[in-house]
């Protein structure tokens, strides 16, 4: 069935305006609106109790014009191609946003991993890999963690591929364990990022963090850092939430309590009453707080919904998390949005110094790594601020802009093959 929201044509849509706002014609960029290359594959596996399944696996290339091809790999039951291409689209834009090495790629494969016993996903992995393998490498295309993936498996690709190749070949896969040639910081680093450009907007507006309320929707690997960062820099974090529904308390949520259950069990589902009231993902849009993140999946915020939004500020810890139509009622309302491709790219740039290190068989101290994160984030950021002011346009225009400037500069210097 077709999506609602087709986040590749929503994709195309935001591309269009800040290409016109930049003079660009189509000859200059009409490439991005395809990815280069888009591989399906079929992947049976055969299940613990012996029956044969198929699912449906996608690797989208985007863009190599500025590097190779890097973004994460998703497990969910709503993957789809247009879904991964738009993904892998995003990750270009991102890369060049915060001025990394890499074009853009994602990965994805059609599962409810919750429904899959640990062997099951393990082996789910393993074909996907096998199947990939012409088209992945340190120098063409580096997959990561995103939605349902973790360390563990990207340490399972890690693997499978050096195993294929006959010796071990780290750079291949970013966000792996620490002890696989993993990077020290890398796991916190989406959300890092988006404590970094909540801070960061504030300081812009002459204010800090301190005491401001903020609301999370998504408390996976981004939105449980990004809360429990937000918090320990003085901000109030007054609601949360994931899948299962959430929590709220005007006067600040118990984060420091609260965090040994996220790392321990990683849903809200399980967790006991306590000083806070239960409300839907609707009532965290609308809960007053001045910050949201969205940290979730695409599409929560559309047009249906988007004039319940309270907040003042919107980092968009997710990717795509808001639809065109819901922006522009957002931008009416005076709503203040750092994007996406800005607002998530800690993890692609701590993924980058992970290849680095792996490439120079060298490891980084994690003040260090937090320190090169910081300052990737914060030029990106001015620049992004920069654009936007001197084109009197949103910070998400400004962020496209940036990256075209350097995308279709790149694809203008190599000229089109052959
Ligand atoms: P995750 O699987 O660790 O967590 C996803 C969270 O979203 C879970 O808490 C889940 O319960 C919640 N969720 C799912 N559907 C929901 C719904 N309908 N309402 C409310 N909550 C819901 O995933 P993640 O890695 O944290 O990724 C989240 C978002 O951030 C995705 O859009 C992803 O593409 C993006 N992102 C991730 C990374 C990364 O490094 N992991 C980097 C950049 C962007």
């Amino acid at each position: 069935m077709p999506r609602k929201h087709n986040p590749f044509d929503n994709y195309k849509a935001v591309l269009d305006k800040a290409a016109e706002l930049l003079g660009l014609t189509q000859n200059d960029y009409i490439i991005l609106k395809y990815p280069e290359r888009s591989l399906r594959v079929s992947l049976p596996i055969r299940m613990d109790n012996g029956e044969v399944r198929v699912f449906e696996g996608f690797r989208v290339q985007h863009s190599s014009s500025r590097g190779p091809c890097k973004g994460g790999i998703r497990y969910h039951q709503d993957v789809d191609e247009d879904e991964v291409k738009a993904l892998a689209a995003w990750m270009t834009m991102k890369c060049a946003v915060v001025n990394i090495p890499y074009g853009g790629a994602k990965g994805g494969i059609q599962v409810d991993p919750r429904t899959l016993s640990k062997g099951e996903l393990e082996r789910l992995t393993r074909r996907f890999v096998a199947m990939i393998m012409p088209i992945i490498g340190p120098e063409r295309d580096i997959p990561a963690p995103d939605v349902n993936t973790t360390p563990e498996i990207m340490g399972w690709i890690m693997d499978t591929y050096s195993m294929q190749k006959g010796y071990a070949v780290p750079g291949v896969v970013t966000g792996k364990p620490i002890e696989v040639g993993g990077s020290l910081g890398r796991s916190e680093a989406t959300g890092r990022g988006v404590m970094l450009c909540a801070r960061m907007l504030m300081e812009k507006l002459g204010r800090s963090l301190r005491g401001v309320t903020v609301a999370v929707q998504g408390m996976g690997n981004v939105g449980s850092v990004a809360a429990y960062l937000l918090h320990r820099e003085g901000a109030k974090v007054v609601a949360i939430s994931d899948i299962s529904g959430g929590i709220y308390n005007e006067n600040g949520l118990p984060m420091e309590e609260l965090r040994p259950h996220f790392a321990a069990r990683r849903t809200l589902a399980e967790l006991p009453d306590g000083d806070f009231e239960r409300i839907d993902n609707d009532g965290l849009l609308a809960c007053g707080a001045e910050i949201l993140v969205p940290a979730a999946l695409e599409n929560a915020i559309s047009r249906s919904n988007a004039g319940n939004v309270s907040a003042k500020f919107i980092i968009e810890g997710a990717n795509g998390p808001i639809t065109p139509a819901a922006d522009e009622i957002l931008e009416a309302n005076g709503v203040t949005v750092v994007p996406d491709i800005l607002a998530n790219a800690g993890g692609v740039v701590v993924s980058y110094f992970e290849w680095v290190q792996n490439l120079q068989s060298f490891r980084w101290e994690e003040d260090y790594v937090n320190d090169m994160l910081e300052r990737t984030m914060r030029h990106a950021f001015d620049e992004v601020w920069a654009l936007a002011e001197e084109k009197r346009a949103s910070l998400r225009m400004g962020a496209y802009m940036s990256a075209l400037k350097r995308v279709v500069g790149a694809k203008k210097l190599r000229g089109i093959f052959p």
